[in-house]
């Protein structure tokens, strides 16, 4: 195990810390010893998985874990259909590593950067009509707990902990390894198309209902959408061509893009005239790949973002209100607004806990001020009873937030109880769970 003391910062650049102590643990037993130490000396302690996260849920002045030592496949069960990986592993590697071996997860999210204990903690998902967020895909948790011992979870096995530690927060311990059900890969077809706002928010339900996996992309200052929809198909491989791949993944989606914010930053006047010329510049196109492959994408371009789970039959009338909001003002913005959607789970607190859900995510630039936009449009999201991802800018506390999770207190007991005296706290659990 490596030691160091330098200072962290996360992806989006806007959270900084400089933790007393950073570790790098090779093993679960390493890792509890790193904890016990650090409670004897009378530090607080915080893994962090990359830096995804926009919320300062990692941040820590006490014991930083870091996670790329603790990283791999521990086990592959074709019966269960299961495979337990390491805690710090990228999902990136966890996609390649079950493709290797025919296997995939059922569902994910846009990028592949992060790791598995960082992306279920705050609970990271993709789109889905009937598959759920990545920790819904989970059937075993191990722990390192307060007390510096390794605890393992799951539906049999400390269920209650395994019920609440798949979207935890970071805040009952830190995850060793994760064990996700699996299946055999399969082949998704996508099929990516411009479609009107009107069509596409009067289509909506029919839409969400019909597609395994459907998905738009709204750009502010225009009528235009951009729509995914992802479905299983019998194949073979027809990926797009690697020109086509180029232009739209890495030429539109990325460089060109990026040069279109930083103009927009520096003019912002340009904002809504470009936007109507670059919603139009991506076209129809129609793909069939192996799952990971389709549904993540490169995201190079910077920017912070604010994402709140909705009831789903409350979207179309947020986004409307969020289009009337944005057209009222004098805002200019030059990113997309993302909506997606979840099947109802059965974690507390998941943002799609007990209720079918729709995400809208708004995102600005990094470099142009993000809160005039982020506030009005919290406000509109929480009219609707919104809950904000535990990952990304919000300015929610643990008032509203019992508010919305009917199973809040549940979490706050099991927290009391795993860990009274705080050993995993920060600021940010302090203002969302209250202590
Ligand atoms: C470009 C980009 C694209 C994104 N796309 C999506 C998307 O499609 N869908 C979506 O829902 N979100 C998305 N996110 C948000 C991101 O998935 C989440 O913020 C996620 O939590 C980041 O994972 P990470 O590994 O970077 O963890 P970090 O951000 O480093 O940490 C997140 C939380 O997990 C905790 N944690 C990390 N490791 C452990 C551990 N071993 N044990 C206990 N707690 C731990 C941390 O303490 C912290 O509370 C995106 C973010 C970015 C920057």
């Amino acid at each position: 195990m490596t030691e160091t003391s330098s200072a962290w910062r996360n992806w989006a650049g806007n959270v900084v810390v400089r933790p007393a102590r950073t570790v790098a643990p090779n093993s679960a037993e390493e890792l509890a010893a790193a904890v016990r130490r650090a409670a004897a000396d009378g530090l607080r302690v915080k893994a962090v998985g990359t830096g995804h996260s926009f919320t300062a849920a990692a941040a820590t002045d006490g014991l930083l874990i870091r996670p790329e030592r603790l990283t791999g496949v521990r086990e592959i069960d074709r019966t269960a259909g299961t495979v337990t990986v390491a805690a710090g592993t990228p999902l990136k590697r966890l996609n390649e590593t079950l493709s290797a071996h025919g296997l995939s997860l059922t569902n994910m999210g846009d990028i592949t950067e992060q790791t598995v204990s960082g992306a279920i903690s705050t609970g990271t998902h993709g789109t889905g009509r009937d598959s759920a967020s990545i920790a819904a895909q989970i059937r075993g948790l191990e722990l390192v707990t307060a007390d510096g011992s390794v605890l393992a979870c799951s539906e049999k096995e400390n269920p209650e902990v395994f019920a609440a530690a798949r979207v935890g927060l970071g805040a009952l311990g830190v995850i060793t390894a994760v064990t996700f059900a699996v299946e055999p890969e399969f082949w998704l077809t996508a099929r990516e198309e411009p479609m009107p706002f009107d069509r596409v928010t009067a289509e909506f339900d029919q839409l969400a209902a019909e597609n395994e996996h459907f998905e738009f992309y709204w750009f502010p200052h225009t009528g235009n959408c951009n729509t995914k929809r992802n479905n299983r198909s019998p194949g073979p491989a027809a990926p797009p061509s690697p020109l086509s791949a180029w232009i739209e993944d890495e030429l539109l989606s990325n460089t060109l893009f990026r040069a279109l914010c930083a103009l927009g930053r520096t003019a912002p006047a340009t904002i809504p005239p470009v936007a109507k010329i670059s919603s139009r510049a991506l076209s129809a196109r129609t793909y069939t790949d192996i799952p990971y492959k389709v549904f993540t994408s490169p995201r190079r371009v910077r920017f912070l973002e604010m994402e709140y789970a909705l009831p789903r039959e409350a979207a179309v009338a947020a986004l409307r209100e969020l289009r009337a909001m944005i057209e009222r003002s004098r805002l200019r913005i030059s990113f997309p607004v993302e909506v997606r959607t979840a099947p109802a789970d059965d974690i507390p607190l998941s943002t799609a806990a007990g209720r079918d859900t729709a995400y809208l995510a708004m995102h600005q630039y990094r470099g142009t001020s993000h809160h005039a936009y982020f506030s009005a449009a919290e406000q509109i999201m929480t009219a609707h009873g919104g809950r904000p991802h535990w990952g990304k800018l919000h300015s929610r506390d643990a008032g509203y937030l019992a508010g919305v999770y009917p199973r809040f207190d549940e979490f706050r007991a099991l927290r009391d109880r795993l860990d009274p005296q705080r050993l995993f706290g920060n600021d940010y659990l302090r203002r969302v769970l209250g202590a």
